[in-house]
């Protein structure tokens, strides 16, 4: 049954399909945002549709930017040597976050789960391969401590190995199942530190 108008009732379904947002919040959204001020909604639309847009994958680390070559690549104090492996854009937030990690990224955009039909091909693994056949030293897996997490870091692991690079695992601090962008800094910062090579 529809209880507002069709324009309204458009909205609160557009806001209720984004991740996190059930109807109350979307709602509850909608008619904020019908009570902005025209200028504020007109910048909201502007920056969801710009940013859209703009937004593209660095060619080398494959995180969100919106340069060819994200500000992390391209900064020559960084250590080039030694590449993080995150499985998101928002793990590699979660890691700069701490302000302690000098390496550069690698940002998978998923993980590797047979049962859910995605394989190593599904996500940015190639694009990893071809980075480390230039001067890498250490490969951090950082990937979740979820079971694709850990499948992903296994067939990374196998994977390069043979090419004498040191691949290291984040330690467990990492609660088992736990989405890294949801764990305090000092967590991070001491799964970092504790890291074991596999
Ligand atoms: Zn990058």
């Amino acid at each position: 049954m529809e209880y507002y108008s069709g324009d309204i009732n458009k909205l609160i379904d557009e806001l209720a399909a984004l991740p996190g947002i059930g109807s109350k919040s979307a709602q509850r959204m909608a008619f904020h945002i019908i009570n902005l001020p025209h200028d504020r909604v007109k910048r909201l639309s502007e920056a969801i549709i710009t940013a859209k847009e703009t937004a593209k994958y660095c060619k080398c680390c494959q995180t969100l930017t919106d340069k060819d070559i994200c500000n992390i690549c391209d900064n020559p104090k960084r250590n080039h040597k030694m590449i993080m492996v995150v499985e998101n854009p928002r793990d590699l937030i979660a890691y700069e976050k701490t302000g302690k990690y000098d390496g550069v990224y690698h940002v998978l955009h998923g993980a590797i789960s047979p049962m859910n039909g995605i394989g190593p091909s599904d996500i940015r693994l190639k694009e990893l391969i071809e980075r480390l056949k230039g001067d890498v030293e250490e490969l951090i897996i950082a990937t979740n401590s979820n079971l694709e997490g850990e499948t992903t870091a296994m067939y990374i692991s196998k994977l390069v190995k043979p090419a004498g690079i040191k691949v290291t695992r984040i330690a467990s601090g990492v609660p088992v199942g736990g989405d890294l962008e949801y764990i305090d800094e000092v967590t991070l910062l001491r799964a970092f530190e504790g890291r074991t090579e596999i």
